[in-house]
């Protein structure tokens, strides 16, 4: 019998005790307290690193490259940085399913924001985009932490402007600042302005005031050149000139940054949300009529139009409701047990029974005005503008060229000039959280996806690999001690 006073017991509990720390400094966190230990940092490695997120929604994966003669300040960007071939987004392909994947790394059946419209049959209540109210109900966004909680939670001051939702608390716990989109909104009209191009240009201005404030985090989303996407297409004249203005507006940041001497102490990315693909006249695009499979009185709500489409039908109507969309001209039907895996979609509790998605050149109308469409009318702006309340440019596909969107980023953390290959947008929340450097919560990233973009080796993000490491390592020495043992025994 061995006593504790042995040296290979003694060497044996070491390891043990190695092993079993290995465990746990390095169980991932997910409910961190707020670090205490970054003032400490301050100290010894000079200021932190400020993250700065600029969102340029409706920005084409291939706006810059097609043009990028005229926009100098984009060139200039990615010459000191990396620009991923392209970001492909989350299914569906529209606003705030995207921005909320965006900011909480998982895929929309996880975080439940599934598309610009939705309906939550147990509380009948409806999400609509449009409605302020409606988005800015607490019960939709509780499912997953965004980004800016999570800064938050770990200490760091978060500046959002026009950002979706950062007005909603999650877990009790706000940003220190948020101006919400409908609160910009709101205020620029009361302020006698809601010109699109000045509320951009407010939000590089913004920016530029948050990095020379204490923030560590800040976030603004820039809109125009989606609105021009919808109103004239992807291709048309006014969209490129709407991207030659962002890119003015970014090349007075960087200046500004330069100016001010912070250039090495701010990591900026600039992503979009999705593209945009033309369906206007000439397009060849056709258009799918709801009323040719089935009317309103056989289906309780139809959610959403254009490229995805819910319907609700009522229990004694739902065979009938499927059969008469399943074979459909240009869409593909799905029961909620159908949609393919990688969509990545139909997890969640508020999928509706049957979805239909539109195939590349077609475009699904709604089936009419009224209480069972959400939503229930077309705004009156768009009925002006657009025949048949198309617009020339529309977004939502899956799986389409067009859908793909940007990233670009540069900093001190980023390599110099880097091409790299295409990353996805629940890749995103690892990145900031990683430039942070603070713990990322569990999501559906891939960190070998996005890990050679880096200057540096993370600290944040080799936690699993030095779990693995360590623990490989005192599991060896603890194989290796009992061979020892069993040595000294024979
Ligand atoms: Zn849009």
């Amino acid at each position: 019998m061995e006593t504790c006073g042995n040296p290979r017991s003694i060497f044996q509990f070491l390891v043990v005790v190695g092993i079993t720390l290995s465990f746990l400094c390095n169980l991932p966190t997910t409910h961190a307290e707020p670090s205490t230990s970054r003032n400490d940092t301050k100290k010894e490695n000079g200021p932190p690193q400020k993250l700065l997120i600029i969102m340029l929604d409706g920005f084409r994966w291939d706006y810059y490259d097609r043009q990028k003669e005229e926009l100098p300040g984009f060139s200039e960007f990615l010459s000191k940085g990396v620009q991923a071939q392209w970001l492909e987004p989350s299914f569906p392909s529209n606003s705030y399913a995207c921005w909320t994947t965006i900011s909480t790394g998982v895929y929309p059946e996880v975080h439940g924001i599934l598309d610009n419209f939705m309906f939550d049959q147990q509380f009948q209540a409806v999400f609509d985009f449009k409605n302020e109210t409606s988005v800015s109900i607490e019960h939709w966004w509780q499912n997953v932490e965004p980004i800016w909680i999570t800064a938050t939670r770990h200490g760091r001051k978060a500046l959002l402007h026009r950002w979706s939702s950062c007005d909603v608390p999650f877990d009790g716990l706000e940003p220190e600042t948020c101006m919400s989109y409908y609160q910009h909104l709101n205020q620029s009209i009361e302020e006698g302005y809601s010109d699109t191009e000045e509320a951009d240009l407010d939000a590089f201005r913004i920016a530029f005031q948050g990095l020379q404030l204490d923030y560590d985090i800040i976030m603004v989303y820039v809109e125009s050149i989606d609105k021009f996407g919808h109103a004239y297409g992807p291709d048309s004249p006014e969209l490129m000139e709407a991207v030659r203005h962002v890119d003015n507006a970014l090349s007075l940041l960087l200046q500004e940054i330069k100016n001010a001497g912070l250039e090495n102490n701010v990591n900026t990315v600039i992503i979009g949300d999705h593209g945009s693909t033309f369906v206007g006249q000439g397009s060849g695009t056709k258009i799918v009529q709801l009323s040719d499979y089935i009317n309103a009185s056989q289906v309780y709500k139809i959610v959403g139009k254009g490229a995805v489409v819910g319907i609700v039908p009522y229990a004694q109507t739902k065979k009938k409701v499927y059969q008469s969309l399943k074979g459909g001209v240009g869409f593909d039907t799905y029961l909620r047990e159908e949609i393919p895996e990688n969509f990545h979609y139909k997890k969640s509790k508020l999928v509706p029974e049957i979805l239909l998605v539109a195939q590349p050149n077609y475009l699904i109308l709604r089936l009419g005005d009224g209480e069972k469409q959400i939503p229930d009318d077309e705004p009156p702006a768009m009925k002006q503008r657009f025949k048949h309340f198309i617009p020339d440019g529309i977004h939502g596909y899956s799986n389409m060229t067009d859908m793909r969107t940007i990233f670009f980023a540069k900093g001190p953390a980023f390599k110099e000039g880097v091409a790299h290959p295409p990353i996805e947008m629940v890749d995103l929340y690892q990145i900031f959280t990683h430039l942070l450097d603070i713990p990322s919560n569990p999501n559906n990233g891939s960190w070998p996806r996005v890990s050679n973009m880096f200057s540096s080796a993370l600290p944040t993000k080799t936690v699993s690999n030095l779990w693995i490491i360590t623990t490989i390592t005192f599991s060896t020495l603890f194989i290796i001690s009992l061979n020892f043992n069993s040595i000294f025994i024979q």
